[in-house]
């Protein structure tokens, strides 16, 4: 079942996803070669607790046997690392790096969730090229996220964009609704047929988010349960927002307007 929001729920949503975007604002700010992925993530969890919020991702469960709950407030994924990379004061980032941050706010009983790929110092124009098609893969997508389309309109956007530019779409994960829960109904692939899936109506949350590899579509997970790797060991990159459907175009909930 999809909800609808109603305009108070709307409103909470937002004030959830402004802090996604001021966590990410900040992020921005701090990254350099030399920071700690633990350290990100403990001003994300700074940033968060100043505006009222929790960090939603720490001690979610992995839902698998023998798997400890996320330990951290945000997701930090180095270069071949795709999504879930735990923070440790050992992943000290280097020049030249990216990564993967995926952070989600929780407020007044509402989640924001959104996702950027950093640079590190002074990237290679391979990895500027992968975060380039990430992030135009999700605004390719959001082009059909309105009334009179369907679900797959936007998988099959965001699919057939990252495949003409030589890249390839992570097909295990996928992107979601989102309201009082960090996952709701429906499912989002970055892949898909157009024309199927449910019809988009004003007033759904939907977090979309193209996770993409410069290499092949293989992916491995690494023993401590939660770190999402590519196989060949190419880059990977992955551009989030919370949207609403409104009557128009979709309004992007996670990104400050100035
Ligand atoms: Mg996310």
């Amino acid at each position: 079942m999809v909800e609808i929001k109603s305009k108070r729920e709307i409103e909470l949503m937002r004030e959830a996803c402004r802090v996604t975007a001021l966590v990410h604002e900040e992020i921005a700010k701090i990254i350099r070669p030399g920071i700690t992925t633990l350290e990100l993530d403990r001003v994300a969890e700074k940033v968060i607790r100043e505006n009222g919020g929790i960090p939603a991702e720490k001690g979610y469960p992995s839902g698998e046997k023998g798997v400890m709950d996320f330990p951290a407030s945000i997701c930090a994924s180095v270069n071949d690392e795709v999504i879930h990379g735990i923070p440790s004061s050992r992943v000290v980032l280097k020049d030249g790096d990216i990564v993967s941050v995926d952070l989600v706010a929780y407020k007044n009983g509402y989640n924001g969730d959104a996702a950027r790929t950093y640079a590190v110092g002074k990237i290679s124009s391979k990895a500027q090229n992968l975060i380039n098609v990430t992030k135009q893969a999700f605004y390719e997508g959001i082009k059909f996220a309105k009334p009179g389309y369907r679900i797959g309109d936007i998988s099959h956007a965001i699919g057939e964009f990252v495949q003409k530019k030589g890249y390839s779409v992570v097909k295990e994960f996928q992107g979601h609704g989102i309201g009082r829960s960090m996952h709701e109904d429906p499912g989002i692939p970055n892949y898909g047929k157009a024309g199927r899936g449910i019809r988009l109506e004003p007033g759904m949350t939907l977090a979309v988010e193209p996770m993409v590899m410069a290499g092949k579509p293989d992916i491995l997970q690494l023993e401590d349960g939660w770190t999402i790797i590519t196989e060949d060991g190419e880059l990977s990159a992955h551009y989030e927002n919370t949207i609403l459907i409104t009557e128009n175009e979709p309004e992007i909930l996670t990104i400050i307007r100035k």
